[in-house]
């Protein structure tokens, strides 16, 4: 295979094999764009590597020749000693991963081209800074010296004095200990060699694929972890050459609100690295106007035309070197739910997409976001400062100065906001923890910003304001506030707002409008527009899992199509406790028929209540599924009340103690619940169908669907139906009897079950609990995180659906259900019918609804649409 393409050969839609960097650098080049020459070494490159350990054959080859082009393209030697070409080694992975993997900058100087390098550039001080920056970088991400060694080393030279007020021969000096730092620690003298600069470079690119920081975000994101990241080698253009350059990071529109506009952050006089790390505050983009009236026009006339080829918000890096504009990167930008949700709809008026695209430039888990609720405007906390408004959402917590604090307060079922000065990629496992993310420099594109951005969680950043002392775990505000580690604060990301003390939160107004209270703005249009289309071309149908008529009621107005799982076990809570037990310790028929007598009038109010919200939509109802003990005192308490009250202990005390250690089982999950308490029981399951067959005939209700849980035979089936179909023709009433899925045995005896079912739907939490033997009550805290960090699942199985295993049984029920029975109705109502990649595959698999939540009913909505595009 061919391992390396210069810019010229590749595009945008080859990201797979060039990494998203790689192939946009080769779609601007192609489009005449500014783009510095260079080449990429492909993704496949990589997976060679780090599967057998070294470089592919005919690598080494390759890239010398694409060296060898380049250097007479520019002119140039790589490192040669008059006028050298420098490098920079970049990484770039199919899907961005901010700040996870290594860059390394300035390859090609040593002793001798530093030398060129000044003379070329008339500027000494540039030459000596630029070689001292790439011994730091190399030490740092190929010979994995500590990196701090090196910071504090330029903090001892520096004193009081600025970066920029270091001169030439400040920085000769520090060229000499940092090469020192590098023979101490690593044992070796610094490479002069610059090919082999390039080839470690490029190895410790290949390598940083598997750090820790980049398996945990690929973890977080969902990024599959085999793909590995193309190597970028791009001719270095400087903006640390003076007052006339300088480097940037541009948006074509606000990626915060969606606004069309200029946005984005400019530095004069630094290197890219620079911006992204927020080390240094920047300016805002427009400022350049006034710097460097030229490169301003060129850069709005760059982000015009990129916009209108990518048909999206794109975000750029650029540099300016000497009055000269260079694209150093582009993409297609992250942004925020509510931008996202903007942007689609503002792209369809500007007829640059269709609403369909516009249906999949938007996701459930940004819809999800937006219905997260915000501060209230008038608060009890305190304004202590604003800082930029990096990511949107409404959090409150303890304030907390470490990653490995907010992990471990966290891990006690703490809130925390992450305070710190900047993050960087070592902080990823705090801002994963914490509710927020607060700091005190760098503007939307510094890294806290971005990485937040991209996991939806809260962050102000760049407020600047507050002097973070982390040694010190506390932070200082300019009027002398101090708040210490464990002070609550509550951050506002869609201001940028940071209140001392906790303020209370509202509802979001897309929730307000799915309630159909809504106030009228903007987002809330364009989210009208979006789900009214997604609605309009998804396959599946969306109902809602509700026992109650409110419940029920909020469903309908979230848009829910029916009930698809009442759970009647949440009818027999409460006073009707008394009854339940009353049907436990009943000896004789007559006593049991007369508590189930007394339940029956309540349960057929309990349905006629749902019918009636739901107005003649479908309805399921699941008849009682948990083990009875579940209504029955707890043993112990049960136990002490007998044994303190003695002989004058009451009867019933002590039959209901007999009964609870009769009823008592080992693994209640797989004991005597679902269809086997309808079988062991006479009577129950039939009180329960004559009620609803009551509540059908005082209602009129047209669609009600009766649902036996946890069978795993047809004889099971078969004896609960005979029974219910008699007292329904009894009655007169119509129904559908049908079964859940939910016993591993259900899905692979499908084609005889659906022999005694009208539908089936699938019970995923049952089906993922048996099918791997996780309990679902334990498991999640007990070893999932092992799991996780082993990587033998990279999402909770309970939380989207293992489409290997479950996925597979579910696959084989519904083509075998509807072998036997076509038109079969299949639906889901495992919490899985709420998640988007679940919900994905279920229109996969051709199910007729998927039933969630009624708050997840939007999202469902909408990945539903986005499914069937
Ligand atoms: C299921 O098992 O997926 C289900 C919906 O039933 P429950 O959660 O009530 O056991
Ligand atoms: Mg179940």
């Amino acid at each position: 295979p061919k391992y390396v393409y210069d810019f010229t050969e590749g595009n945008k839609d080859l990201k797979d094999l060039l990494g998203g960097k790689g192939a946009n650098l080769a779609e601007m080049t192609n489009l005449g764009l500014p783009v510095p020459p260079g080449f990429t070494i492909t993704t496949e490159a990589c997976r060679h590597y780090l599967a057998h350990g070294g470089m592919p054959d005919g690598l080494d080859g390759e890239v010398a020749a694409h060296l060898a082009d380049l250097e007479t393209r520019m002119a140039k030697r790589l490192g040669g000693s008059d006028d050298p070409l420098l490098v920079s080694v970049r990484s770039g992975a199919k899907f961005s991963m901010p700040g996870m993997m290594e860059t390394v900058l300035n390859i090609g100087l040593n002793d001798e081209s530093v030398l060129g390098l000044a003379k070329q550039s008339g500027n000494e001080r540039f030459a000596w800074d630029s070689y001292r920056r790439l011994i730091q970088m190399f030490g740092k991400t190929v010979l994995d010296i500590d990196g701090d060694l090196f910071e504090n080393a330029i903090d001892e030279l520096k004193g009081a004095r600025e970066d920029t007020d270091l001169e030439a021969a400040d920085l000769q000096r520090l060229v000499e200990t940092y090469k020192g730092i590098v023979r101490d620690k690593s044992g070796r003298e610094f490479p002069a060699d610059p090919r082999e600069q390039m080839d470690l470079a490029i190895r410790a690119v290949f390598d940083s694929w598997n750090a820790p920081r980049a398996v945990l975000y690929r973890r977080q994101e969902r990024i599959p972890s085999g793909l590995g990241t193309a190597v970028n080698v791009v001719a270095m253009v400087f903006g640390n050459l003076g007052a006339d350059s300088g480097t940037g990071v541009a948006f074509t529109r606000d990626p915060g609100s969606g606004q069309q506009g200029v946005y984005g952050d400019y530095l004069q006089n630094a290197q890219g690295e620079d911006v992204v790390a927020g080390i240094r505050n920047t300016v805002p983009l427009q400022e350049l106007e006034r710097i460097d009236a030229g490169s301003y026009r060129r850069l709005l006339e760059i982000m015009a035309t990129l916009e209108g080829h990518y048909r999206d918000l794109c975000d750029i890096e650029f540099t300016v070197e000497r009055g000269k504009l260079w694209m150093l990167q582009t993409r297609v930008g992250k942004r925020t739910a509510e931008a996202a949700f903007r942007i689609a709809v503002q792209l369809v008026d500007e007829g640059l997409i269709d609403m369909a695209e516009a249906v999949t430039r938007v996701t459930g888990d940004q819809l999800a976001q937006l219905m997260f609720p915000r501060f209230a405007t008038q608060g009890d906390g305190r304004r202590l400062t604003t800082g930029m408004n990096a990511s949107p959402g409404a959090a409150v917590g303890k304030a907390v100065f470490t990653s490995a604090r907010a992990v471990e307060l966290a891990g006690h079922g703490e809130d925390v906001i992450l305070v710190r000065r900047e993050t960087n990629p070592d902080d990823l496992s705090g801002m994963i923890a914490a509710k927020g993310v607060l700091t005190s420099r760098g503007g939307k594109t510094s890294h806290a910003a971005v990485v937040a951005r991209g996991m939806g969680k809260t962050c102000v950043c760049g407020a600047e304001e507050l002097e973070v002392d982390v040694a010190a775990r506390r932070f200082t505000t300019s009027d002398g506030t101090v708040v210490e580690e464990g002070d609550v604060i509550s951050i506002d990301g869609g201001d940028g707002a940071v209140y001392l003390g906790e303020v209370p939160v509202v509802a979001s107004p897309v929730v307000e409008y799915f309630e159909g209270r809504g106030p009228d703005d903007e987002l809330v249009a364009a989210v009208d527009r979006i789900m009214a289309h997604a609605d309009s071309v998804r396959a599946l149908g969306v109902r809602a899992n509700a026992d109650t008529p409110e419940d029920a009621a909020r469903a309908r107005r979230f848009g829910a199509q029916g009930i698809g799982l009442c759970r009647t076990e949440h009818m027999f809570l409460g006073d009707r406790r008394r009854l339940v037990e009353d049907l436990i310790l009943a000896v004789t028929p007559e006593e049991r028929q007369a508590a189930l007598d007394a339940l029956e009038p309540l349960q057929t109010a309990d349905f006629s209540g749902l019918f009636e919200a739901m107005d003649g939509l479908p309805v399921t109802i699941r008849l009682i599924d948990p083990p009875l003990h579940e209504f029955l005192p707890d043993i112990t308490d049960l136990s002490v009340r007998v044994a303190l009250a003695g002989d004058e202990a009451r009867d019933k005390d002590r039959r209901l103690l007999e009964a609870v250690k009769r009823l008592h089982e080992q693994n209640p999950m797989l004991g005597l619940r679902g269809v086997r308490l309808g079988l062991v029981i006479p009577g129950l399951f039939a009180m329960q169908v004559r009620a609803i067959a009551a509540a059908v005939k005082r209602t009129g209700a047209r669609h009600a669907e009766i649902m036996i849980p946890l069978v795993g035979a047809v004889q099971e089936l078969e004896i609960v139906r005979e029974e219910a179909q008699a007292i329904l023709a009894e009655t007169g009433v119509e129904a559908l009897i049908g079964t859940m899925i939910e016993v591993p045995r259900a899905a692979m005896t499908a084609g005889q079950i659906a022999e005694a079912a009208q539908f089936f739907s699938f019970g995923t939490n049952d089906l993922t609990q048996m099918t791997w033997g996780f309990s679902r009550d334990d498991v999640e805290s007990a070893f999932f995180g092992k799991y996780l960090d082993l990587g033998i699942f990279g999402v909770s199985p309970f939380e989207s659906i293992d489409r290997d295993g479950v996925g597979r049984l579910m696959r084989i029920a519904a083509e075998e259900g509807r072998r036997t029975r076509p038109g079969l109705k299949l639906g889901i109502c495992g919490e899985h019918g709420g998640d988007p990649d679940s919900v994905h595959f279920c229109h996969e698999i051709g199910l007729d609804y998927v039933s969630c939540s009624p708050f997840r009913v939007p999202v469902a909505r909408l990945e539903a649409g986005r499914a069937a595009l």
